[in-house]
């Protein structure tokens, strides 16, 4: 299960880096095109370019997000267990003193 999770989180990384590094080369190389005005198709396909640019910006927020909300309700529930079990008897400490 966790594998298989692992392996498709690597899968969509490397899908998004390329479609990214994709988006980006192209926007690079046709950042200075000839122009024919209105309905150019470098411009047309340059707007689709900036909406997956945004869209990826916006999933890579949202899974950072979700990420860390996760790890951070994992702490708060580690930092309330560890306090629950903290008795001397739970963590068999002997009391000679
Ligand atoms: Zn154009």
């Amino acid at each position: 299960m966790k594998r298989a999770r692992r392996t498709i989180a690597a899968i969509a990384a490397i899908a998004v880096v390329l479609t990214l590094s994709a988006a980006f080369v192209f926007v690079a190389l046709e950042a200075d095109h000839d122009c024919c005005g209105h309905g150019c198709t470098v411009c047309s396909m340059m707007a689709a370019v900036k909406n997956v640019i945004k869209a990826a910006a916006l999933i890579t927020l949202t899974m950072l997000i979700y990420e860390t909300t996760l790890r951070l309700a994992e702490r708060v529930k580690d930092v309330l267990i560890c306090r629950r079990n903290e008795t001397p008897v739970a963590m068999k400490t002997k009391l000679l003193n």
